[in-house]
């Protein structure tokens, strides 16, 4: 199983780094961004290291 970093909790299991038997990020840090000029809300945020399975 790949490692779990605790530090990053994630449910997007559509994600190639996802832990997928635990709701866990497998990488050693991700790039958090906005694709919104004046993000206003969590919806505006994006984890820019998402990766398709
Ligand atoms: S790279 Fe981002 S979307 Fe993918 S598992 Fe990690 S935190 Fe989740």
């Amino acid at each position: 199983m790949e490692h779990a970093n605790h530090c990053i909790s994630c449910t997007v299991k559509s994600c190639a780094h996802h832990c997928q038997s635990t709701d866990y990020c497998s990488l050693d840090k991700i790039q958090v961004g906005t694709h919104e000029p004046h993000p206003a809300m969590d919806e505006c945020t994006d984890c820019q290291s998402f990766q398709k399975k």
